[in-house]
């Protein structure tokens, strides 16, 4: 069955998240490291404990604003904390880049289907990065400040909402296991899981429509 709506994750489906993330600390905590006179392995620690200690705010820009202002704390510049934030928020803009195949599959499927990103995090923090790829920002919903979660399939059903559409009109198209199979399953939303390599777990939902390697994969099935 085909579906419509194609509900589509950002982190690590459309991108290496891990990747971004260490280039964009690296690159700020040597910066820092160079304003501060302080060493790379200390401000690495820190940010660390700052990442463990502050775990959530009201933006994206608020987390990093807070983490920064934590880090600086025994130094002469807590102060800078909004600019240091600034400054891995365009970092991290930077770090972006698609995975291999994933910017010509994604336009396959937003050529054929009706697509909207849906990812588990802040708006500010999507926005910057979908426009890092050059995706339209109107096809996206992020779930802090919207009291949804991908968790409980909420932020699936929100997005569907605001496009008009209904749970069976669409499929969700994700890396993460709990989150894009297990959550969309929640609301009886079918799935497709991108394995990057991993096994599937044993008895998977019977809204789990399948497996590919990755969107590359995934669309090649999906617009043949
Ligand atoms: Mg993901």
């Amino acid at each position: 069955m085909q579906h419509p709506i194609l509900l589509i994750d950002l982190d690590n489906t459309l991108y290496d998240y891990e990747r971004a993330a260490l280039t964009t600390r690296g690159e700020v905590l040597t910066e820092l490291g160079q304003a501060l006179g302080a060493e790379p392995a200390t401000l690495h620690a820190a940010w660390e404990a700052a990442r463990r200690s502050i775990a959530t705010a009201a933006s994206g820009h608020e987390l990093r604003r807070a983490r920064f202002a934590l880090l600086l704390e025994p130094y002469a510049a807590r102060g800078d904390a909004e600019l240091w934030a600034a400054r891995f928020t365009c970092a991290f803009s930077r770090a972006v880049r698609w995975s291999p195949g994933a910017q010509a599959a994604f336009e396959r499927l937003a050529a054929a289907r009706c697509v909207m990103v849906v990812t588990e995090g802040y708006d500010d923090i999507a926005a910057a990065t979908l426009a890092a790829l050059g995706i339209p920002t109107i096809t996206r919903l992020a779930t802090h400040g919207t009291g949804t979660t991908k968790r409980d399939g909420s932020a699936f059903t929100a997005a569907l909402a605001s496009l008009g559409a209904a749970p069976k009109d669409a499929l969700v198209i994700g890396d993460n296991y709990a989150l894009d199979v297990l959550g969309s399953a929640e609301r009886g939303i079918a799935s497709l899981w991108l394995t990057l390599g991993r096994e599937p777990p044993p008895d998977p939902p019977r809204t789990l429509r399948g497996t590919a390697r990755d969107l590359a994969a995934a669309a090649a099935r999906l617009v043949p």
